[in-house]
């Protein structure tokens, strides 16, 4: 090899028509002061190699770039100029620790294939390396447990803290979606559908600066499979059908659905009362006697605009008899007895209409209420003053039902037709002033009836008929009750009620039904969309019907990603039917029926 370099030199100097003697023995190397007492080239007049550097390493010495004169013998560490032939790296005998590019041996060694054994979630790992230049040293460093307990709920990826952790890196994929110290990340709506519909992995390490560990090459890795469904947000709201009252417990809010303006915000003391049928297509108050004193069940109505001004009032209701509530007593006392107050922030007593007999004391004995019957309902006044107006114009009826004896849901009392009047110059009016309404407890929220009219919502406030399903059913078949909607046109839609407080949460979320084809129905697809106040919530299309069928139900399921929506006032889940053939109302036998309707939000892992 050095042989054939020192040809090349020469036939290189040849070509420069310079005749020049190389001395063969060393190249030029190893000597700076001159070889022999040879004086030093002109400047810009030497010749010889020109070698790169080569990097010491922990145990071997490296040079640096230099530059090797064979006629002078000097070295330079800049090219002092001349006829230098390219060598690249050097590459001859080891450089004498005096020669100018000797670089000494670094003693730091390097280590970079790591022998890794996993953390768990409950023991650290390690990571063992052998320096790379075989120099025999090696390293070895602990790895942080894994995050145990990682997962989604609503949008937001969480995770336990690891002991020695001082921050924490979530990746979506192989791209690091987080890199700090809290224990929480809020996925971007591109991130969860990443990890929920595409497959994305996330995968979770706790990071510590700390100089005796090696950073997790992985984590906790999160998988889309197996999410753990919430529970149904319509619940609440008969998505099943099977409700044919609506239960008012006593929960200490004024914000829930399907209550309506309903409440039985009664400090936790309080019973239960009922949004009911009474008999067919009327929806009434059922109020049984469930809990004595100190607890009471009382009905709570809000009464507000027009009938919380200053002024003189009438409430006007229908009150209807059960046998026990005519019948029982507790052998001291009286039977069973109504009474009541309005309430603001303030209590306001009421008289009986005409009587004076103070309904907040004393109440009506409901034997003895003039025309009381268990089969027809019998109309009782009430009479109130305000002389100031509270927030809103918001007051609350309160009717309490004391039994007297016989406690327990047959004892009870139905109540209806709420209505308030406005007296002026001890006239009654004819007008109700109540502008918070539903005193009758028919149509707009509560009905249950069975004959479904366009654009109101029935069956317990859970389902609103479009124009297009018009003539629609609940029907009850082997104790069961579900919904039958005619595909008389080429799109059929209706809404259910959506539970405005859950689906504020952003998040994954399963939809669910089962469905059933009349035996003409043509097959077409399903859309759900929900509408809130300002716009679109979420869009989940593409259910197909191939395997409906008329026997059989069939349980249809898809998954969408709701944004959430701190302002949200309502939410209307609107299922559209596309029917492709659009054919007559006439057909009796062109209907889909749906039953248990579920909105359930995912959690993944944990
Ligand atoms: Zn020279
Ligand atoms: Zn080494
Ligand atoms: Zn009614």
């Amino acid at each position: 090899m050095k042989k054939k370099k020192i040809l090349l030199t020469i036939v290189a100097s040849l070509a420069l028509g310079i005749s020049i003697v190389v001395p063969a023995a060393h190249n030029g190397i190893g000597s700076r002061a001159g070889g022999g007492g040879v004086a030093e080239c002109e400047s810009g007049h030497h010749h010889g190699n020109h070698y790169l550097g080569n990097a010491p390493t922990c145990v071997e010495a490296g040079n640096a770039e230099f530059w090797a004169c064979c006629t002078c013998l000097r070295q330079y560490l800049t090219n002092p100029g001349g006829t230098f032939v390219d060598q690249g790296a050097y590459a001859g005998d080891a450089l004498a620790s005096t020669h100018i590019a000797y670089l000494a041996p670094t003693g730091v060694h390097s280590y970079t294939n790591y022998v890794v054994t996993n953390p768990t979630t409950d023991t650290e790992g390690s990571a063992t390396a052998e320096c790379d230049h075989g120099c025999g040293a090696s390293v070895t460093y602990s790895i942080l447990r894994r995050p145990a307990n990682v997962k989604i709920t609503e949008n937001v990826l969480s995770w336990n803290a690891v002991t020695g952790a001082e921050s924490y890196k979530a990746f979506l994929g192989s791209t690091e979606i987080y890199a700090s110290t809290a224990l929480y990340y809020t996925l971007s709506e591109a991130q969860l559908k990443a990890f929920a519909f595409d497959g994305t992995n996330i995968t979770v390490r706790g990071v510590t600066s700390n100089a005796g560990y090696y950073e997790d090459p992985s984590g906790t890795v999160l998988t889309k499979s197996g999410p753990t469904p919430g529970a149904n947000t319509g619940a609440d709201f008969n998505y099943d059908f099977e409700r044919t009252s609506i239960k008012l417990e006593a929960n200490n809010t004024f914000s829930r659905f399907p209550y309506g303006n309903y409440s039985d915000k009664n400090g936790g003391v309080g019973g239960w009362y009922y949004i009911a049928q009474d008999g067919a297509n009327n929806t009434a108050l059922k109020i049984p006697a469930v809990v004595w004193w100190p607890g009471n069940t009382t009905m709570k109505k809000a009464v507000t605009g027009g009938a919380g001004e200053i002024g003189e009032y009438e409430i006007s209701f229908d009150i209807k008899a059960s046998e026990a509530s005519l019948t029982l007593n507790n052998g001291g006392g009286g039977y069973g007895t109504i009474k009541g107050y309005m309430w603001d922030t303030g209590f306001h007593g009421l008289t009986v209409a005409g009587t004076g007999i103070n309904f907040s004391d004393a109440g009506l004995v409901v034997k003895d209420i003039s025309g009381i019957s268990t089969t027809a309902y019998t109309n009782v006044r009430l009479r109130y003053t305000l002389t100031a107006e509270s927030v809103d114009k918001f007051n609350t009826f309160n009717l309490t039902y004391w039994p007297e004896g016989g406690i327990g849901e047959d004892n009870y009392i139905w109540v209806d037709n709420i209505q308030v009047f406005k007296v002026v110059d001890g006239i009654v009016g004819t007008t109700n002033v109540d502008s918070a309404g539903q005193g009758d407890l028919e149509g707009e929220d509560f009905g249950f009836t069975d004959n479904l009219a366009n654009n109101r919502w029935y069956n317990g406030r859970t389902i609103l008929i479009e124009e297009s399903s018009t003539g629609s059913e609940i029907i009850t078949e082997a104790n069961n009750r579900f919904l039958k909607v005619y595909c008389k046109n080429n799109n059929v839609a209706f809404d259910l009620f959506g539970n405005v407080p859950e689906m504020k949460k952003a998040g994954i979320y399963k939809f669910s039904f089962k469905i059933k084809a009349g035996t003409t129905y043509q097959k077409g697809g399903i859309d759900v969309i929900g509408f809130k106040n300002g716009g679109t919530l979420f869009n989940w299309f593409g259910m197909s019907f191939d395997e409906v069928n008329t026997e059989t139900w069939t349980t249809a399921t898809g998954y969408f990603y709701n944004p959430g929506s701190s302002d949200m006032t309502y939410l209307n889940v609107f299922i559209n039917i596309n029917n492709n053939d659009g054919r007559a109302s006439s057909d009796p036998n062109n209907y889909l029926l749906f039953d248990d309707f579920s909105l359930q939000r995912l959690t993944y892992g944990g």
